[in-house]
């Protein structure tokens, strides 16, 4: 057992304490310090106590928190990794199903599969810990600096992209030169996964919209603009014209009124990837003349959780080629920084936050 000090909630009731812990070592041939860990919607959602599937590690009455981190090596007998490297711990860890067996553990097909700080796994939250060689994955670009917490989220949008793409292969999604010019996207929401998920939009060429219910700060219009991604406060604009089609919907809020509320902008052979997770949010009622809607346009309703090792490979490339790309404009997207001890930002929201982050001494 190691006395440490770490960020704890109890999982699914909620709530959140930093506090010395008595907890068993963690094993693994590498041993870390976080250097950034970051906080996001999930995080906030297990400490209201409103994502039902949060559970805490067996023969705990708690869970660390945390799944978003930057560290770097403090020691190592693995040949692939060597004090001072700086690397990113994956989240989700396979269990015995024929998907984990595979390496995608995302794709877990039992439920059987745990994940660092949300489902019985101690997360990152805590001072330092130790991790198998084949559990992390090696920032290369020393230019990323922290933009590399960046990495867990934008795996994330890696893999949903994955799974728009197999979809869209039932047919011919792209216009007559093959591209993806004059499509539409509508990305809802204007959390960190939503800047990321517009991003990624744009890059495929999508005409990229953002939408949430009240206007966003500066730093987060200077990253729109600097991305041509096209922000909606639907309090103040009309969310579209009558004739206006979306080709591919992405929703980070969990909400269904928002959800139904924009399916019905779809165009045929339209893509709506779920990710956003909100068990609170209310109901919403959905008409039998919304179905018929669906079907008669080919409509395709996907979820996407989490994501395998390849996807944060692919999420360090992106960041790396925005980052040069952009300038000094990606660091922005880490809006507020906190040192350890500070609870407040888990269940308040700073205002014009895009990323807040915990930075470790
Ligand atoms: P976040 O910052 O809380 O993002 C949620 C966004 O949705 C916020 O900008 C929120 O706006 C907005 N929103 C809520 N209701 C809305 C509505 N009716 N219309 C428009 N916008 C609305 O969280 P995040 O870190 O970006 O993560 C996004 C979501 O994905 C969270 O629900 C998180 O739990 C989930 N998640 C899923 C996965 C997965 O693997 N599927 C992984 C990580 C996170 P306000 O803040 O202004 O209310």
């Amino acid at each position: 057992m190691a006395k440490i000090n770490a960020y704890t909630t109890t999982a699914p009731s909620g709530g959140i304490k930093y506090q010395q812990v008595d907890i068993k070592e963690s094993p693994g041939n590498v041993s870390l310090k976080p250097l950034m860990t970051g906080i996001c919607g999930t995080d906030r959602g297990i400490v209201r106590g409103s994502l039902s599937f949060a559970y805490d590690p067996e023969g705990y009455d708690f869970l660390v928190i945390g799944h978003e981190s930057l560290c770097v090596v403090t020691d190592s007998s693995s040949p692939r990794f060597k004090k001072g490297d700086h690397v990113v711990p994956i989240v989700r860890r396979p269990g015995d199903c024929p998907n984990c067996r595979i390496g995608r553990p995302d794709n877990c097909s039992d439920g059987k599969k745990h994940e660092a700080g949300i489902t019985g796994l101690h997360g990152f939250m805590r001072e330092s810990f130790n991790e198998f060689d084949y559990n992390l994955v090696k920032v290369n670009d020393t230019d990323l600096g922290d933009v590399a917490v960046l990495t867990e989220p934008m795996k994330n949008v890696v893999k949903a992209f994955e799974v728009f793409d197999r979809v869209r292969s039932r047919f011919i999604f792209e216009n007559v030169y093959s591209t993806f010019d004059g499509k539409n996207a509508l990305i809802i929401g204007s959390g960190n996964e939503a800047f990321l998920y517009s991003f990624l939009a744009k890059d495929y060429g999508f005409n990229t919209h953002m939408i949430n219910r009240h206007p966003i700060g500066m730093v987060p219009t200077d990253l729109c603009e600097s991305f041509g991604v096209d922000f909606i406060d639907s309090s103040k604009e009309p969310d579209f014209p009558e004739d206006f089609k979306l080709d591919l919907i992405v929703d980070t809020s969990g909400d269904p009124e928002a959800i139904f509320r924009y399916l019905r902008k779809m165009s045929h052979n339209g893509v709506l990837i779920l990710f956003g997770t909100n068990g609170k949010a209310p109901a919403t009622p959905v008409s039998g003349e919304d179905i018929d809607f669906m079907v008669e346009r080919n409509i395709t309703i996907a979820g996407s959780v989490d994501a395998a090792e390849i996807h944060y490979l692919k999420a360090l490339d992106y960041l790396s080629k925005w980052n040069r790309l952009h300038g000094g404009l990606m660091k922005k997207m880490i809006t507020n920084v906190f040192q350890p001890g500070e609870v407040g930002l888990f269940t308040t929201k700073p205002e014009g936050e895009i990323k807040s982050v915990i930075k470790w001494n």
